[in-house]
């Protein structure tokens, strides 16, 4: 059978361009190949109403787990509540829209060992041709690419008595500031059901899961939220302080066009990749299926965007760089006064020029001499090689 649009792996960035090709040409024939036999229970993806586009919010709303209309944020110096709205998609969600498109099949239980421009060997053997073949495997670690990171861990506990928070809370960073910035993440999924969520912005990658266990319980204990644990969730996601997009690019010329985190395509500074993974999945759908003009297509979408990232990551550098981990919360702190269109245009990354100089302006939340040797990417991605 001939196979139109093959897609390695059947994570969020394949599943969302799978789901779009699939509604922009009927009868096309998409597989998407995944090592595990079933779909995990390990995300909640969110994202803010104000990131997705209406024929996205229509594309999605039917996987959703929980929409709800505001969020907040607490610093030790302020609270806000945000107006945007903010919504959860989870692994059975995306399953469930994945199941319910025509066209769609996914082949679970069969880890790709080699992929190519035209199709890919799994690791029983059994190869698999396309006309387009694209690369939605998940991170990989790239000498293109510079890190921090954010890791968390996060309990979702049945409590015993409603727990009283209508809107989620998307960073109560009103806690001690250990390993680096640190808050809590909150998401009311129903008057009993609470999503605690430890969360740190650190230099390094190790994440201790039973120490941070232990702060989520302990964090729930103190407001006085008593209850069952009904599953937990665990992220080491990049944050990224140096990226040489054309180098990524210009690597993977003339094999399989590669999407997602694997692509470099997430959020430089909250790490979130819904967003940009369904521009990406527009830009898949408007090209014609063969792996050469997608890849094409995808990576003159990738270049400018990453151009425009250079901000953010200056921005990392400078937090993570220019400023010691126990005093990084001062710079978020102070970003969540500016208005809300500009914090919202910043998740969504669109933010224009005037509102990069509103971040940056007034009395710098790190000494110059310390954000001076933040300037520059080149010197960061030179150790990396
Ligand atoms: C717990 C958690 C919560 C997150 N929450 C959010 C959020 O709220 N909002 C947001 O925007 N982002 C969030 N992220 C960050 C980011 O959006 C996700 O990591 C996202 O899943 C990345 O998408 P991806 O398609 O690149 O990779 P993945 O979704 O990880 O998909 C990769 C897939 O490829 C499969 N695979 C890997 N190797 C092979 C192989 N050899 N053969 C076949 N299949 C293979 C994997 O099993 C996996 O299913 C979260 C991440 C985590 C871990």
């Amino acid at each position: 059978m001939r196979i139109d649009l093959l897609l390695a792996g059947a994570g969020l960035a394949s599943a969302l361009i799978a789901l779009r090709v699939a509604e922009a040409r009927p009868g096309a024939r998409i597989r998407l190949v995944e090592q595990a036999e079933r779909p995990p229970d390990a995300h909640t993806w969110c994202f803010h109403a104000t990131d997705l586009t209406p024929a996205w919010h229509r594309r999605l709303a039917s996987g959703l787990r929980a929409r709800w209309e505001g969020q907040e944020v607490r610093f030790a110096d302020h609270r806000r509540a945000l107006r945007a709205g903010y919504a959860s998609l989870d692994d059975a969600g995306l399953a469930r829209l994945l199941a319910a498109a025509e066209g769609i099949e996914v082949v679970r239980g069969a880890p790709v060992a080699a992929l190519d421009a035209g199709g890919a060997t799994l690791r029983d053997g059994t190869r698999m041709d396309a006309a387009c073949v694209i690369d939605g495997r998940g991170a990989a670690p790239s000498r293109h690419l510079v890190t921090a990171w954010q890791k968390f861990l996060g309990i979702e506990f049945e409590t015993e008595a409603p727990h009283g928070l209508a809107r989620p809370v998307i960073m109560d960073a009103t806690v001690p500031q250990i390993d680096g910035y640190r808050f809590v993440y909150l998401l009311p999924f129903s008057p009993t059901r609470l999503l605690v969520e430890d969360t740190r912005y650190s230099d390094g990658p190790a994440l201790d899961d039973a120490a941070a266990a232990d702060e989520v319980r302990a964090y729930a204990e103190a407001r006085g939220w008593r209850g069952t644990e009904a599953r937990r969730e665990r992220g080491v996601l990049p944050i990224a302080l140096a990226h040489d997009a054309a180098g990524l690019w210009q690597e993977a010329a003339g094999g399989a066009v590669p999407v997602g985190l694997r692509a470099g395509l997430f959020h430089p500074v909250t790490g979130y990749s819904l967003p940009v993974a369904a521009r990406v999945a527009d830009v898949v759908a408007e090209s014609p299926l063969a792996t050469g003009a997608v890849f094409a297509a995808v990576r003159d979408f990738a270049l400018p965007r990453a151009r425009e990232d250079r901000f953010l990551r200056l921005l990392n550098r400078m937090l993570f760089r220019g400023c010691p981990p126990e005093a990084r919360h001062r710079v978020l702190s102070r970003f969540y006064r500016l208005p809300e269109p500009l914090i919202e245009r910043f998740y969504a990354g669109r933010l224009t020029a005037l509102d990069r100089l509103r971040i940056v302006a007034g009395k710098p939340p790190i000494p110059v001499s310390a954000a001076l040797p933040c300037l520059r990417e080149a010197p960061l991605l030179a150790t990396a090689r």
